[in-house]
């Protein structure tokens, strides 16, 4: 099984920008910039060909570029007990559309529909007990925060793999907005399910065959 989800990764630019926010919470858990990214949709635990079905799906995704801002920041949790902090986005049709094209995409592949409404953000730090007046003042202070614009036109199918020192996130596919693969090949784990999968599929072919009396 693996566990999967579907986001925007950031440009060096943009991660420079989010890495300046990450200081001022005593106790907060800064999150790693190359793991920076804005979730379209969380997948979760699914099987080698689930998940090359819902590559599938994501591929035949088309729709133009569009420009995102980042903006401002927040908490989710409770107010007196946030457990994460975040920079926002500009409101955004075009993000909006993307999304829903993303979780039909999933939907279509079988997977349980997601009933949580879409906040577009990026986790810049997990808080776990940090002082409330602290997180109020990094607020105040960043409320106006805006980051460099920046083009989309692609978005990455994600794995995470939990660790005890927090998840690692790996991107497995990426896809262009025109319709195209980022990368020529597929990453090597869709590879090796498909090819087990076609494996299983030939020995119960071969299995078949014998029981019809054939070679
Ligand atoms: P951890 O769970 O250890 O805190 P994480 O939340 O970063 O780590 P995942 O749980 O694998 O890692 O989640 C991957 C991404 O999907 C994260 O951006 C997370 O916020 C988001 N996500 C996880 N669960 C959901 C969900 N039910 N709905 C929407 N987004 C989710
Ligand atoms: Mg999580």
């Amino acid at each position: 099984m693996i566990r999967l989800f579907v986001a925007l990764s950031f440009p060096d630019e943009i991660r420079q920008s989010l890495a300046a926010l990450c200081a001022g919470v005593p106790g907060a858990r800064w999150v790693n910039p190359d793991q920076f990214h804005l979730t379209l949709r969380f997948i979760g635990e699914v099987d080698g060909r689930t998940a090359r079905t819902v590559s599938d799906a994501l591929s035949t995704i088309i729709m133009p570029d569009f420009d995102l801002e980042l903006f401002s920041v927040g908490t989710f949790g409770d107010r007196r007990k946030a457990n994460s902090l975040w920079v926002g986005v500009r409101p955004n049709a075009a993000l909006n559309r993307l999304q829903e094209k993303v979780d039909n995409a999933v939907l279509r592949s079988g997977i349980a529909p997601d009933r949580r409404k879409f906040a577009p953000h990026v986790t810049l730090a997990r808080l776990n007990n940090a002082p409330f007046d602290r997180i109020g003042a990094y607020l105040s202070h960043h409320a106006l925060y805006a980051g460099p614009r920046t083009r989309c036109d692609r978005f990455t199918l994600y794995s995470s793999f939990l660790s005890s020192s927090g998840a690692i996130y790996t991107p497995e596919q990426v896809y262009r907005l025109d319709g195209g693969l980022a990368e020529d090949a597929e990453h090597d784990w869709m590879a090796d399910e498909a090819e087990a999968w076609d494996q299983d599929h030939g020995d119960w072919d071969k299995a078949e065959a014998a029981a019809y009396g054939a070679e």
